[in-house]
């Protein structure tokens, strides 16, 4: 090793710069990281491949710049200097947290050297040596080390923006070819499209940066440290900025929750009114604020404006609160934004070869942002990624570069898209690399039990009749059960056995990483995305019938009689599902219908009646078992809110052709209850073994101010609701039926879903044991293991199982991750759910508005529907439609005053007139009478799109009658009818404007690895369940079958 010393120039945070002398060891050996390496170089697990065309070295500018294009992750062979990672370190924590996870992602194919302490690439700088020269030469000679280290092997490729190292290096002939960015990916990467768009994107605004205006817009942030300072000395105020989507221009506050906060003023928030006082911070940043002087406190405003549904109650929002300025940011937490480059109407400033666009966000809550492009007009009314660079004091608004055109605003795919994009939800197809981890299961190939894994697993095959029981034509089988008589019939066996996903999904491969990634299966109106290849969640993790598959199983031995359990198994088997039953067929058999089992179609009748007779039992056995076990969580409370009520009827294409009503089956009932027998049982045994690193899920109670909503309304109607816990509110709620409208039920249980926490998953360290308890399912403790191939926490749940199976085996104690890894994968897993419910609400919204924009709601009369009052407001009501699920506000006085006045037929139309609101009612009075709104009304509607190209389009509910509509009654079809035609009329039209278009519909492999445009059948259920809440809102959080 040598010693040598190495002159650092630092920037102090106060800007000066700061001359250290620092002792630095050289080494011989530091690793290269490539699997051509024939030095047997220390590397670690991930090393760049030895079959690449070349590697690339950037330069540190190149990785300063141009870091998003090295993200790509088609690019390959990169390697990342020391050099360039320190100057990338001085320009934010961001940037370098960045990098950081970009050379520790498996996925992507780049590598970290430290240059500067190896002993031959080192390079100190020279008298007369610029900062940036010399960080440029020892970029190169780190290039050309590689190339000697690798024996000219391999081609190595610096980049750099630096012309004259071009020419410079360039002629020195040393092996390394040096280019710019450009030529780079010209040469190397002509059809990366989007890469070189990125690249002119960026130059462009680099360019712009020179010569910006300098007059000042807004104040400047303070430094850190005197932010710091006198957040310590309670002087200023830490928090997460929240703007208001409804007045996004001047409304922002900051949640100060779970901050120490000195002054008890401070708990519903801090106010910041105005863009001045925003002072540049986006919504979601962590910033600092300074209050002002109580003259200058004012009130949030709380009329209801346009498009605006929100269930909370803002009576008394509107005395003043603590009001602030932004006195600086100590987070950007800026994400890639979708923007809308509007119509041109010239007024843009323009200069020569580019023109600045000022690009609305979808998101409302974000600043317009002010892009640097060369292709305005082509852009127009068009959907854009972008990110924002920069927003200097100096400027109105960031500045930010496009990234990436999704499309026309308005087209389907395009707003599809967009909803992706803006929950952060990246679903790209599955690439070749994870798709070689995954097994081969062709006909050429088939997949067959490995005999020792065999030789590990308790082969159940020929000893237990396991079958599943899904919705028809399911896919993706992820549980089986089991049940017999064990002891002459003193004992019983239950068992669950569920697809072992893990077996095939290694931690840490690239497979589980992106599976990690998308945390969940996301579904969409009319589509899904996959959280695992095809080939595990439809083929070999999926236990189909009459095929050998992995499972993991949990079996109960139980007392016949008073179904006490005796012990419990868990661990690997080898299971061959008989009967693939759907649950109409399961019900059939136990209700003693004549059924057609497939399985048995081909046997002669004595034996097929001797199957029969055998299956039937088991059922007859489960659900005897089952309705035990749901008897046992009764007493303890648990909640039933809306079950399924309707079914989904498919055609040989499985297109939904309709959606219609059934009756609630049993044997839905008993599959969940069992299912959640499994949960509780595997969260006992994984907290008990890890009671400080298990993944477990809880529901926390219901505040109960949040009830009273639903005490009031149901008083209304004459009913009390009992909320003081969830065993008397689960009692209460099945009282309250109305007879005569079985809609009032429906929405109490709606109120009730809504006043619900959300169930979230959390490590058992990171929580006392009294908050374990899932309120829902009144059970004290629950977690997810029945369905690992759409849930990232069942994969996570499954793996905490085998290694607590390996410690009752003898093995040491070793939990696969510590609690605070848990946590946050807890964390990360909740936060994808939400942005998967959320684009699942929007999808379900872009669906029903595209639906009506095709069509007049003058003259169309499936634009006119029956609603029914849930809430009353200042100025009008909230309606729930029953025919399409959805919910809005009904406005009865518009902005100019006028009222909508009922005439004697019951039409209304808009008069000079007023409103006057009650506790449960609302009156509407004019010259031509009064008339008035009562919850639970029926009242009729009609339906139009109001659209605004830049952001989604809402629905409008106009009042047309005080009265129920007409057909209400002749509609028998059930909730959701209207629903499921209506996404299949909006996915014909999209297509049919496609094949007129003639543009490349999705490819083979997009479909089979990463979508399915057809939803299956769990997605279908999901959105009827969604129905039968009946809150697009706040969907299906509390489906107690999945809870
Ligand atoms: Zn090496």
């Amino acid at each position: 090793m040598i010693k040598t010393e190495k002159t650092l120039h630092l920037r102090s945070c106060r800007g000066r710069t700061v001359r250290v002398v620092r002792e630095h060891y050289l080494r011989e050996r530091v690793p290269c990281c490539s699997a051509l390496c024939q030095a047997d170089c220390d590397n670690g697990a991930k090393v760049l491949p030895g079959d690449l065309t070349h590697y690339v070295v950037p330069d540190a500018e190149v990785v300063a710049d141009y870091l998003e294009i090295l993200e790509f992750r088609e690019l390959q062979g990169i390697v990342f200097t020391q050099t360039a990672c320190q100057a990338l370190q001085s320009k934010g924590r961001r940037y370098y947290n960045r990098l950081r996870s970009l050379v520790k992602d498996p996925r992507h194919d780049c590598v970290l050297f430290a240059n500067e302490f190896q002993e031959y690439s080192y390079c100190p700088r020279e008298k007369g040596e610029t900062q940036d020269q010399w960080m440029t030469r020892c970029v190169y000679s780190a290039a050309v080390w590689y190339y000697n280290h690798l024996a000219g092997v391999m081609n190595i490729v610096m980049i750099t923006e630096d012309q004259d190292a071009v020419a410079r290096y360039s002629s020195l002939n040393s092996g390394v070819f040096v280019i710019s960015v450009q030529e780079y990916l010209q040469s190397f990467w002509p059809d990366l499209k989007a890469a070189h768009e990125l690249y002119s994107s960026i130059s462009q605004v680099l360019q712009e940066k020179e010569g910006e205006d300098s007059e000042k817009e807004f104040t400047e942030h303070l430094p850190a440290e005197v932010l710091e300072a006198g957040i310590k000395s309670g002087r200023y105020i830490q928090g997460t900025l929240n703007v208001s989507k409804h007045r996004a221009q001047n409304e922002a506050s900051i949640m100060t929750e779970g901050l120490s906060t000195k002054n008890a003023d401070l708990s519903s928030g801090v106010l910041v009114f105005g863009g001045k006082n925003r002072n540049r911070a986006v919504h979601g940043d962590v910033v600092v604020v300074e209050l002002l002087p109580k003259s200058e406190w004012r009130g949030k405003t709380t009329a209801l404006s346009e498009g605006q549904a929100d269930e909370k109650s803002e009576d008394e929002a509107s005395r003043p609160m603590p009001t602030g300025r932004v006195v600086g940011v100590l987070q950007r937490n800026w994400r890639d934004y979708v923007v809308t480059f509007p119509t041109r109407d010239g007024t843009q400033s323009q200069s020569r070869n580019s023109q600045r666009i000022l690009a609305i966000p979808w998101d409302r809550r974000i600043p317009k942002i002010r892009i640097s492009t060369q292709q305005a007009d082509a852009l127009q009314d068009h959907r854009v990624v972008v990110r924002i660079d920069s927003w200097e004091s100096t400027s109105l608004y960031p500045n930010g570069h496009s990234v990436r055109v999704l499309g026309r605003a308005g087209e389907l795919e395009t707003e599809v898209q967009t909803i992706l994009m803006e929950n952060c939800i990246h679903v790209p197809p599955f690439s070749d690399a994870q798709l070689r981890e995954m097994p081969v299961n062709s006909p050429e190939k088939p997949w067959t039990v490995d005999s020792e894994q065999a030789g590990r697993r308790r082969d159940l095959r020929d000893t237990h009749l396991v079958f599943s029981i899904d919705p028809r034509g399911c896919e993706d089988v992820d549980d089986t059960l089991s049940v017999r008589r064990l002891a002459g019939g003193e004992l019983l066996e239950l068992g669950v056995h569920i697809a072992d996903v893990t077996h095939f999904v290694a931690e840490g491969s690239l497979t589980d990483l992106e599976a990690r990634t998308r945390a969940t299966t996301y579904y969409l109106a009319d589509r899904r995305y996959d959280m695992l290849p095809a080939v595990l969640s439809a083929d070999l993790c999926s236990l189909l019938g009459g095929v050998d598959r992995y499972a993991m199983s949990v079996m109960w031995e139980l007392d016949a009689r008073t179904l006490a359990v005796n012990k419990v198994w868990f661990g690997r088997t080898l299971i061959r599902s008989s009967y693939q039953l759907h649950y109409e067929l399961a019900q059939a058999l136990l209700n003693g219908d004549p059924a057609d089992v497939p399985e048995l179609a081909e046997l002669g009748s004595e034996e097929k009646d001797a199957r029969l007779a055998e299956l039937t039992q088991a059922l007859e056995l489960l659900t005897h078992v089952a309705r035990h076990l749901r008897a046992q969580r009764d007493r303890g409370g648990a909640l039933e809110l809306e079950g399924v009520e309707v079914r989904a009827q498919l055609d040989e294409d499985r297109n939904i052709t309709a959606l219609v009503p059934r009756q609630p089956l049993e044997v839905h009932e008993t599959v969940a209850e069992c299912m959640i027998y499994a949960n509780h049982w595997v969260a006992r045994k994984i907290q008990e073994t890890f009671p400080y690193q298990a993944l477990l899920r809880r529901h926390p109670p219901p505040r109960q101010e949040l009830f009273s909503q639903l005490v009031d309304t149901a008083e209304a109607r004459g009913f009390t609701v009992d909320t003081r816990t969830n065993k008397a509110l689960a009692d209460s709620l099945d009282r309250a039926v109305d007879l005569e409208d079985p809609l009032v039920n429906r929405l109490l249980r709606m109120m009730a879903t809504q006043a619900m926490s959300q169930a979230v998953y959390f490590s058992t360290g990171a929580q006392p044991q009294d908050q374990y308890y899932h309120y829902g399912l009144a059970l004290d403790r629950y977690t997810h293991f029945t369905s690992p191939i759409r849930r990232y926490a069942d994969i996570i749940v499954h793996r905490l199982l085998t290694a607590a199976i390996a410690v009752d085996a003898g093995a040491e104690s070793k939990a696969p991750a510590n609690n605070k890894e848990v946590e946050e994968t807890a964390h990360h897993i909740n936060n994808r759910n939400r942005a998967a419910q959320r684009a699942q609400n929007l999808s379900t919204a872009l669906f029903q508005c595209l639906y009506f924009k095709e069509k007049d709601p003058q003259t169309d009369p499936r634009c006119v529907a029956d609603a029914v009052v849930y809430a009353i407001r200042d100025n009008g009501v909230l309606v729930f439609v029953p025919e399409y699920g959805l919910k809005g506000p009904v406005y009865l006085r518009n902005r100019e005053g006028q009222v909508a006045a009922p005439g004697p037929d019951g039409g209304c139309d808009w008069q000079s007139g007023s409103v006057r609101r009650h506790q449960d009612q609302i009156t509407v009075s004019s010259a031509g009478g009064s008339a008035t709104f009562r919850l639970f009304d029926h009242i009729t509607v009609r339906i139009s799109v109001h659209s605004t190209s830049c952001h989604a389009d809402t629905l409008n509910l106009e009042l047309l009658q005080n009265r129920p509509h007409h057909s209400a009654e002749a509609q028998q079809d059930g909730p959701g009818r209207g629903r499921g035609q209506l996404v299949q009329e909006v996915v014909r039209l999209a297509e049919e404007a496609q094949q007129r278009e003639a543009r490349p519909r999705l490819s083979r492999e997009e479909r089979e690895f990463s979508q399915s445009r057809t939803p299956n059948l769990y997605s279908l259920l999901e959105e009827v369940r969604e129905l039968a809440l009946m809150d697009p809102d706040r969907l299906a959080q509390l489906c107690m079958t999945t809870a």
